[in-house]
């Protein structure tokens, strides 16, 4: 049934994409990751919907948002008025919304029907992968009250819809210390933020989940590259949900305001 509705849309097995967002004025900037983004939408295939696991919707339980239209969400303070002017106008779609809920038995996912929409970890990054916001765009929300183990076995549960034409994509920051950023221009990544990127680099490459889901606490830098979860768990999702046949491609690698990792990858 599923296939006959993908109508103009891509068939093939859609990609899975890690993307780091970094601040919130990577939106509004054009810059080498923005650059970087825009080059990887034109080369993607055109998927029936997005689904997005963000760094910013925590919750208690899991959550999607099933609403037609979602909101635009500036979750964020003190920052410039353009940045508050943006819509990112791309609707949502309850059919697909509900096909995904009922696509996995366990845990329960809860339909969203007002509170939530589309946050910054979602709209930041798509309006440059996928400017004309044309494609619906759901979120998947991030259950705090759950762990490691937990939230990758959530993204092998979501695989099956890579089938169905819905691109997953984690948002996050693999490296991500907000108490030590640095806000000047070029700032000089921390030694402790480049050795833990560069240990996630060589772990993704050979695949080694158990290490990327268990093992990523046990240095100084890696307690320093991520002192809370919500910005590495998406990861999880993207491992979960990637399998043996993609290809691992590095889209971009920076390391912004000294502890911000931008490491963004596609499996497809
Ligand atoms: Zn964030």
């Amino acid at each position: 049934m599923l296939n006959q509705s993908l109508g103009e849309f891509s068939s093939e097995r859609m990609p899975v994409l890690f993307i780091g967002h970094g601040s919130p004025m990577n939106a509004i900037a054009t810059n080498a990751y923005t650059m970087a983004l825009a080059k990887m939408g034109q080369e993607l295939p055109r998927p029936r919907a997005i689904l997005v696991i963000s760094a910013h919707w925590m919750t208690d339980g899991t959550f999607i948002t099933e609403m037609s239209r979602p909101k635009t969400i500036h979750d964020f303070y003190g920052f410039p008025r353009e940045l508050y002017d943006i819509q990112y106008a791309a609707p949502g779609d309850p059919q697909i919304a509900r096909m995904i809920r009922d696509s996995v038995d366990a845990p329960t996912i809860q339909p969203d029907l007002e509170v939530w929409g589309l946050d910054h970890g979602t709209w930041s990054v798509l309006r440059h992968l996928y400017p004309k916001a044309d494609i619906p765009v759901l979120q998947l929300s991030l259950n705090m009250k759950q762990g490691s183990q937990w939230h990758f076995e959530m993204g092998e549960k979501l695989a099956p819809l890579r089938e169905q034409g819905i691109l997953i994509m984690g948002s996050g920051n693999l490296v991500h210390n907000l108490s030590t950023m640095r806000w000047t221009p070029n700032a000089k990544p921390y030694a402790w933020a480049i050795e833990f990127d560069d240990w996630l680099k060589t772990k993704l490459q050979d695949k080694d989940f158990t290490s990327l889901i268990n093992k990523f606490h046990e240095t100084e830098s890696g307690r320093l590259s991520v002192p809370s979860m919500e910005h590495y768990f998406p990861l999880y999702y993207v491992l979960g949900a990637s399998n043996h046949m993609d290809e691992l491609t590095f889209e971009y690698e920076e390391i912004q305001n000294g502890s911000i990792s931008m490491r963004s990858f596609s499996f497809r």
